[in-house]
């Protein structure tokens, strides 16, 4: 997948530099570009932001670089899909992770002081993506946040071991059971018995149950959208749920 990223701050996305998802860029399984939206901008001295019109706090990102770095990066035929960062937006899910996974390109776009001129949105953006209700100084932290997600889901980007069946919220919506390695025991606390017990189905019924524990506990709103049987919703309710 070819994602392209527009910041007037490239120099965060260093952090794409590390890890699982290094390994995927390096491997061709996505194609991470950082463009700065500074080299686009007409003005002497390089500006991408002024004073918003009608007064208020802060400082908006100009129009005019932005449209250029747009026209620029998603030159026709465009296939992919243009996203601004924003609080505003959509909230981002393993769902629409999902979705998302399945386009050939991603362009985002990072809003940085009070935001983008609402122009750039109205013609130039496919989907405006939150990543949660609370506001972040920039649109990189999130940005990285979302190509996290979707890289992770890329084909051959997980190796087995790390495999993303069964974690939280994959398609049953249930948040994951409690894990444990080596050692056995440590500062007093033994690994719960049925893990050792090499009992594959009762690993399989003690990790489900927890899952549904978890879940209950922490995340009823999630459990109403899980797909249990019967016994396991009535199984919840012997336990207080
Ligand atoms: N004035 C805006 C906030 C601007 S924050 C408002 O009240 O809605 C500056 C930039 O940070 C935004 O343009 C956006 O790109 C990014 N940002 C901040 N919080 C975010 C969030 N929760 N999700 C996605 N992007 C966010």
């Amino acid at each position: 997948m070819r994602i392209d990223v527009l910041t007037i701050f490239p120099e965060m996305f260093s952090a794409m530099n590390a890890s699982i998802i290094a390994r995927a860029k390096d491997a061709g399984l996505v194609d991470i570009k950082v463009n700065d939206i500074r080299e686009y901008s007409a003005s002497k001295h390089r500006n991408t932001d002024d004073y918003p019109f009608g007064g208020g706090a802060g400082m908006l990102m100009t129009a005019q670089p932005i449209a250029d770095a747009i026209k620029a990066v998603t030159a026709e035929p465009y296939t992919g899909l243009r996203i601004l960062m924003s609080p505003r937006g959509v909230s981002l899910t393993q769902e629409l992770a999902n979705t998302l996974k399945n386009q050939p390109a991603l362009m985002i776009l990072c809003g940085h002081y009070e935001g983008v001129d609402e122009r750039i949105v109205e013609k130039y953006i496919d989907l405006e993506i939150s990543i949660g209700d609370y506001v972040l100084t920039g649109g990189e932290i999130p940005a990285m946040v979302l190509i996290d997600c979707v890289t992770r889901l890329l084909d051959g980007v997980l190796g087995d071991e790390e495999s993303h069946q069964e974690e939280s919220f994959s398609d049953d919506y249930l948040l994951e059971y409690p894990q444990y390695t080596r050692p056995r025991k440590f500062e007093g606390m033994a690994v719960p018995e049925v893990l050792l017990s090499g009992h594959h189905a009762e690993i399989e019924a003690w990790r489900r149950q927890q899952r549904l524990l978890i879940t209950a506990k922490r995340r009823p709103d999630l459990l109403a959208k899980a797909n249990l049987s019967k016994r396991e919703r009535d199984w919840l309710k012997e336990q207080g749920f």
